[in-house]
């Protein structure tokens, strides 16, 4: 299960008739239903490329319940450590499944290649803790779920040892690419043992599915998930320049203009947010708290301009 960059970097290596190539294009619902049923029989599953390809090769492997091979081209993204596969259905983000790869491959020459863009965006997923740490505390008595402390404690580690690394990660070295993946390895082990996201998933995940909602378009996670943690720090009054600092010593692109998204998307974006986490029922963040006025809408924007 691929895509056609990696896949051009391996050709050579894919025995003919021996192996099955489907590329992904979309973690589309039907799209990934459409791969399922015209999958011939296969006794394992390996998935080689960002993302989709991630998610793509977590559902055959959990609707066949096969074993599972992973072997990210890139580490934009926590797909290649995270159980569940993220369904696109109707505009929204739904989990599926459970799955357990039986090895993840972290090939350093084979990431190494990807546009550095995309493995430094691998940030956006820890540093997303910031704030969802933020949402989880504060959302404990207000409808949210209960605080574990020893996880949010040990999120947080992670979160500073990660960013000890921010100049490995801007130089996509050997030692940052590996302390990404192992930062996931630890941030998903919480959210096992706790039964939920909460410790990386918060309102800025929440403002990034928005949107994509609202634009139609998709972005790279990590600089999407970190342009919702900028604002949503600034919104929990929680040491937005910490984000900022943080995202900029790695080299994420985060700032509307660098993502092409407009003045427009962004006031629009800001606008639906309450809307759009009630219609979804995402737990609670500090979009349920905070009132997004006008003049709210427009600082925000300003802030990330
Ligand atoms: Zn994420």
């Amino acid at each position: 299960m691929t895509q056609p960059e990696p896949l051009s970097m391996m050709r050579a290596g894919l025995p003919d008739g021996l192996a099955h190539t489907e590329l992904i294009s979309s973690l589309e619902e039907a799209e990934l239903d459409r791969l399922a049923q015209g999958m011939p029989v296969v006794a394992a599953v390996l998935g080689v490329g960002g993302g989709a390809a991630m998610d793509a090769a977590k559902f055959i492997a959990w609707q066949r319940a096969i074993p599972l091979y992973l072997a990210p081209s890139a580490v934009s993204v926590d797909a290649c450590v995270t159980n569940t596969v993220a369904v696109r259905s109707a505009g929204k983000v739904d989990y599926r499944g459970f799955v357990v790869a039986e090895r993840i491959f972290v090939d350093f020459g084979l990431i190494s290649r990807a546009p550095a863009r995309m493995n430094r965006a691998g940030l956006g997923d820890l540093l997303s803790i910031h704030t969802a740490l933020w949402d989880w505390r504060h959302g404990a008595g207000q409808g949210g779920a209960e605080l574990i402390p020893e996880a949010a404690r040990s999120a947080a580690q992670i979160l500073r040892a990660i960013e000890e690394r921010a100049a490995d990660i801007y130089a996509v070295s050997p030692p940052g690419i590996e302390a990404l993946v192992r930062a996931y390895v630890l941030v998903n082990e919480i959210a096992s043992d706790v039964g939920h996201a909460q410790a990386e998933e918060g309102s800025e995940h929440y403002f990034a599915y928005c949107l994509e909602h609202v634009t139609g378009r998709s972005f790279i996670h990590g600089e999407v998930v970190t342009l919702g943690a900028v604002l949503m720090a600034e919104m929990q009054g929680n040491s937005p320049g910490r984000v900022r600092a943080l995202a900029d010593d790695a080299g994420v692109r985060w700032r509307p203009p660098e993502l092409g998204v407009s003045r427009d998307d962004m006031d629009t974006t800001l606008r639906e947010l309450p809307g759009f986490v009630r219609d979804a029922g995402l737990p609670w963040s500090v979009i349920d708290e905070a009132r997004i006025d006008e003049a709210t809408v427009s600082m925000l924007a300003e802030a990330v301009r």
